[in-house]
């Protein structure tokens, strides 16, 4: 903890404490127990409790010099341009101690990956008391190096922290080491968990309050389309040459329907759309999949299948249909007729 009283019941700071400060005793606010001073050459200055010491459930003890120094920064941060920031604030009616606290907003820099559960646990009770709780996730590891256009695997827990801005996603991370905002946009989905992004570093210098807005650029787009068609591209050959599931295997099936084949598939059939990711399967999958639905059943079948979607679902196959022009259905039964001849 970066905060604690003296004798005097005095709040003091431990970033700021001098060398003649860092010798009189300090009390954990909590629970009024005696602390120490901890201070190392790549930790900053900080108070803990002595072993076997700590205070129940509200202080995360160990915490981590990553944890330590974001928080820190974030209050720093945050004070140039917000009246009253509070660090470390008791919240007794919670019995909750968020590491900053602006007005009614409680601030989180989650540097561990806690378990979905308790992390929707805690928003809840924040909630319930009238707060709305801001996490900032602690920059992972993979997002850490330069800005570029590459594809990855997101956590749950990661999905979990993005921020849904109309039709797009991003996620905005926090590296302490680095003092910067990470933005990780565009978000193609791939299949699963897997999405094609974009890495961009925002120096904590130049983070604004709201939050820079970051957009994707052409020039991104471009080059993660580009990389998404390579994935379609691996994946076609990997359901064909790999396939175990015979004539079952959804892609394989459509197109043998449809009389396509799969290695040349229009380019509209697999496209990245806005809340794809409600489907596990791999976009080329689902969209062959209900392309082939659509033209091969009545109305009636259609709708039937539609009601059946997750509500996300639905707006991923509303959102793909509306790209799917006149003449892209056209192009459908003519490459059909072209495949056959
Ligand atoms: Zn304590």
């Amino acid at each position: 903890m970066l905060m604690a009283r003296d004798r005097e019941g005095r709040w003091v700071y431990a970033p700021h404490m001098t060398e003649e400060q860092t010798v009189t005793s300090y009390y954990c606010p909590q629970c009024g127990r005696p602390l120490m001073f901890k201070k190392g050459s790549r930790t900053i200055g900080h108070f803990a409790h002595f072993p076997n010491e700590a205070c129940e459930r509200t202080f995360s003890e160990g915490e981590t010099k990553e944890h330590i120094a974001g928080k820190m920064q974030l209050y720093e941060w945050f004070q140039r341009y917000v009246e009253k920031v509070e660090l470390e604030p008791f919240l007794p009616t919670l019995s909750q101690r968020p590491d900053l606290l602006i007005g009614r907003i409680p601030i989180e820099f989650q540097c561990s990956q806690i378990s979905l559960t308790l992390l929707q646990r805690r928003t809840t009770t924040y909630r319930q008391h009238g707060y709305e709780p801001l996490w900032i996730l602690m920059t992972p590891q993979r997002f850490q190096g330069r800005e570029r256009v590459t594809s990855c695997r997101m956590t749950q827990f990661q999905y979990h922290f993005l921020l849904n801005d109309g039709d797009e996603k991003q996620l905005i991370t926090y590296d302490p080491v680095r003092e910067r905002f990470t933005y990780v946009t565009l978000l193609y989905h791939i299949q699963g968990m897997n999405y094609i992004v974009s890495i961009k570093h925002v120096p904590l210098d130049d983070q604004t309050i709201p939050f820079a807005d970051v957009r994707v650029t052409e020039r991104e787009r471009f080059e993660g389309k580009h990389l998404y068609d390579q994935k379609r591209k691996e994946y076609v050959y990997r359901s064909v040459r790999y396939n175990r599931r015979g004539v079952q295997h959804p892609l394989l099936r459509s197109c043998y329907e449809m009389r396509l084949s799969p290695f040349h598939l229009p380019h509209w059939m697999g496209q990245p759309v806005p809340h794809s990711d409600a489907f596990s399967e791999h976009d080329l999958e689902w969209q062959v999949t209900w392309y082939y639905y659509v033209s091969t059943r009545t109305r009636e079948e259609q709708h039937a299948l539609f009601e059946q979607l997750s509500p996300r679902q639905r707006l991923a196959v509303q959102q793909y249909m509306k790209r799917l022009s006149k003449n892209e259905a056209r192009t459908a039964q003519k490459v059909a007729i072209d495949f056959q001849s």
